[in-house]
């Protein structure tokens, strides 16, 4: 019956952990290859929409503001008159730097070649001069302006847009170039956002991969992406590709990648994060799952125990305790005595029985009813019970036969027992419903012989009862010693 119990249990907690273990490994699947979906088809392509999208805002502003310089009549008829007053002019670079926040205004005369700044005459532009180069490349241009990304001279780190503007006059001769330069700062603040709130890494190479512009905490910020040791593979693609999704591994975790080409710089936005952050909040998830499951499993696994003790009690009592009288039963009656016929083989003590049987039994349920039988039954079984000591067994071996287990008892002392019994029960009356009902018994006394069979022994008293019938009724008979 244990082992059943244990081998139920089992099943239960191995049904639970198997089941809600599953689910929750399932679910943790499924939602690691979802977010990986969403990082790579949602997240890196979205992040670096907006970035582009902010560069193209600061671009355009700044385009704008360099282009009404150019066509500006001050500027150009200052220049037509000849670049009289200084002051003019660098008090004009002042407006426009102030108002449009600009990190310099500047204006180069193609007549003189002085460079104008907001603060003033910076120098002359000369044409085999490095720094200067730009001015030349600029009246060499086809078209009305450059672009011009500036990362790191002006204010440390932080990109600048110079848009550089041909100025003509009102013959469309060719007379300098003016234009702004501004921060690109709300790149910048996008960047540290990704950064900070998705453990998103942005950065921008040129066409030959070194890093142009990134966050601050791109670990290898002076190498060529095509000499970065994890990236290295995949470089080449990067950089022949207008966009893509790429995969690579750095320190065991897996870095999802989207590249984009930015051909106003001519330049790669790189947008990349792991999975590993992401993963282990769900990773987390699940061992709260877990944990629920345990703490659930345990619970079904305590109420399903203390269900099944509470029933296996109520069988073993309901299969050897008789219901009417509360005495063992026959079936419980023949376990202790065949227990206690081995003990005799070990010990070797003597053991008798007392068999008794109410006389003229129908006659009091046809008198008094089926009812008032059972509480004469009752009754003698209390009786006898009195009688006997707590190691004795008393059970109902049938209807209204008894039987009386007597340990370590010699056949003179159950006989004395017997006659004992015999005499208070018919002694005793019964009353029920008012009535008062006098039973007797016929009681058969006998002492186990050693290695006698049960059932030999049994059928021997069962011979002395049925004696004491014949001899009358409400008597005890015992076998000559
Ligand atoms: P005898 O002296 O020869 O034993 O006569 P008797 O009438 O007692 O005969 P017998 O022992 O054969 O009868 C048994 C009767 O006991 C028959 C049955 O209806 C009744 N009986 C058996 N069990 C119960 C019980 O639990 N309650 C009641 N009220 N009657 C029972
Ligand atoms: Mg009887
Ligand atoms: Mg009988």
């Amino acid at each position: 019956m244990e082992q059943r119990k244990n081998k139920l249990m089992l099943m239960i907690s191995l049904l639970l952990i198997i089941g809600f273990g599953a689910t929750s490994l399932a679910s943790y699947f499924v939602s690691r290859s979802s977010l990986r979906d969403q990082i790579v088809g949602r997240e890196l392509p979205l992040t670096s929409d907006n970035i582009y999208s902010e560069i193209q805002r600061d671009l355009l502003q700044t385009i704008f503001i360099s282009s009404l310089m150019a066509n500006d009549t001050f500027l150009r008829d200052w220049v037509i008159k000849g670049e009289e007053d200084e002051q003019q002019i660098v008090r004009y670079l002042q407006e426009i730097r102030n108002k449009y926040n600009a990190v310099t205004s500047f204006f180069v005369s193609e007549q003189t070649r002085i460079y104008y700044q907001a603060k003033g005459i910076l120098k002359k532009v000369q044409e085999n001069q490095q720094r200067d180069i730009w001015y030349f490349r600029v009246r060499a241009l086809t078209s009305d302006y450059e672009i011009n990304i500036d990362p790191d001279m002006a204010n440390n780190d932080s990109m600048t847009i110079f848009i550089n503007f041909k100025v003509f006059d009102y013959d469309k001769k060719f007379i300098g170039a003016t234009g702004v330069g501004l921060k690109v700062s709300a790149v910048k603040e996008l960047i540290k956002k990704y950064q900070k709130d998705y453990d998103r890494q942005i950065y921008f190479t040129d066409k030959q991969g070194n890093i142009t512009l990134h966050g601050s905490n791109l670990i290898n910020p002076d190498k060529p992406i095509t000499r970065m040791k994890e990236i290295s593979s995949i470089a080449d693609e990067i950089l022949s590709k207008s966009s893509g999704c790429f995969k690579y591994k750095r320190d065991g975790k897996t870095v999802h990648l989207n590249t984009r080409y930015i051909p106003e710089f001519d330049w790669y936005l790189l947008v990349e994060q792991t999975e590993e952050k992401a993963i282990k909040q769900i990773l987390h998830t699940l061992l709260i799952n877990l944990a629920i499951c345990a703490v659930i499993t345990s619970v079904v696994l305590v109420l399903t125990n203390l269900t099944i003790s509470s029933y296996q009690g109520r069988l073993e009592k309901m299969a050897t305790i008789d219901k009417l009288t509360g005495i063992y039963n026959r079936q419980a009656f023949d376990m202790i005595f065949h227990q206690v016929l081995q003990d005799i083989q070990r010990k070797n003590f003597t053991l008798s029985i007392i068999l008794f049987d109410i006389d003229r039994f129908k006659n009091v349920n046809d008198q008094f009813g089926h009812l008032a039988g059972d509480a004469v039954i009752k009754n003698i079984v209390k009786i006898s019970n009195a009688a006997i000591r707590r190691s004795d067994v008393l059970c109902r071996w049938g209807g209204e036969e008894f039987l009386i287990l007597l340990k370590k008892c010699s056949l003179d002392d159950a006989y004395t027992i017997s006659e004992k019994i015999r005499d208070t029960v018919a002694k005793t009356s019964t009353v029920y419903e008012d009535k008062k009902i006098i039973a007797t018994i016929s009681l058969g006394v006998g002492q186990y012989r050693p290695f006698e069979k049960e059932d030999i022994f049994l059928s021997r008293v069962d011979k002395l009862l049925y004696k004491a019938k014949q001899n009358g009724r409400n008597r005890s008979e015992k076998e000559f010693s």
